[in-house]
């Protein structure tokens, strides 16, 4: 299904209409001036033991957008849902626990769960796992191809590929744009975790001069090698974030064209000694770090 301009604006009959069950209030298409991202957990796997009375705890990356639907959701962020927001979709990134979780959603009562093809099988095993543990519904699992959008309550979501290994031979891990029409303008957000830098796809397919991104939130899981001004922000393997603003998607290059002083969020972030105090303020400017629980309306443009 593929709604226009006109459908958008109708905002929360039209995100009724296929099944999103979250906070309307909080941002149905055309309900609100942009899109308001909610990060529940900003950090990668290896937080897992670290204690949550630390001062610089995360939890596994998992964002909510507008209150309507999930990108990843993991019991570690069940706590940073805000109250009475049951939201009935997640669009899984891959299939590692750090992103995934099955027993999580099916007790948030999640019906519709999005994700790449190559692992659905696993996907519906795991969720009908989950449903007799945890005793819920087993929500209904769609399959997402690279490149091809779809259109989620109004919503369009693009599964763009990211560059990360995830141990199934079949499964290709996905970052998403998501693109909200707004009366004012368009949000087209690129939500990148985890990808060590970004795939050529992205460049050519995902944000072309057309059709710019305006908003982005990358990952900076860190690699001990890979530093920038003594400071580690690289990706698991080759370019650093910071490469891939400077050059690639330098704002008002075209590729990427964001409202004036909107910074790029960096999220799954890694290594317990990058907590939020040492680490923000020392980033290259146009960077931020995210932290579990900030909330960021993204603004038109
Ligand atoms: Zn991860
Ligand atoms: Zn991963």
């Amino acid at each position: 299904m593929a709604l226009g301009r006109r459908s958008f604006v109708k905002g929360v009959g039209a995100v009724a209409a296929v099944g999103l069950a979250g906070d309307a209030k909080a941002g149905a298409p055309g309900g609100e001036e942009g899109l308001r991202v909610r990060f529940l957990g900003s950090g990668s796997a290896c937080w897992e033991k670290e204690p949550r009375t630390s001062k610089i705890f995360r939890r596994y990356s998992s964002v909510l957008v507008d209150g309507a639907f999930l990108i990843d959701y993991t019991w570690m962020a069940e706590d940073m849902l805000p109250e009475g927001c049951r939201p009935d979709t997640v669009i899984y990134t891959h299939s590692h626990g750090d992103h995934y979780d099955p027993r999580a959603a099916v007790k948030l009562g999640v019906r519709h769960v999005y994700l790449q093809r190559g692992w659905l099988a696993d996907a519906k095993r795991d969720f009908e796992k989950a449903v007799v543990k945890v005793g819920g519904v087993m929500p209904e699992i769609h399959p997402l191809d690279v490149c091809v959008p779809f259109n989620l309550g109004g919503y369009e979501i693009l599964p763009l590929p990211g560059n990360h290994w995830t141990g199934k031979p079949h499964e290709q891990a996905l970052i998403y744009k998501v693109t909200k029409r707004c009366r004012d303008g368009v949000v087209r957000l690129l939500y990148a975790t985890d990808t060590s830098g970004l795939m050529s796809t992205v460049f050519f397919h995902g944000c072309r001069k057309d059709a710019p991104l305006t908003a982005v939130i990358m990952e900076s899981t860190g690699n001990p090698v890979q530093k920038f001004g003594g400071m580690n922000i690289s990706h698991s393997t080759a370019s650093t974030v910071n490469d891939i603003f400077t050059t690639y998607l330098k704002p008002g290059k075209g590729h990427y064209m964001p409202p004036p002083g909107q910074p790029v969020y960096l999220t799954h972030i890694g290594y317990y000694e990058w907590g939020q105090r040492t680490f923000d303020g020392q980033l290259p400017p146009g960077l931020k770090l995210a932290h579990d629980g900030l909330e960021v309306l993204f603004k038109p443009a």
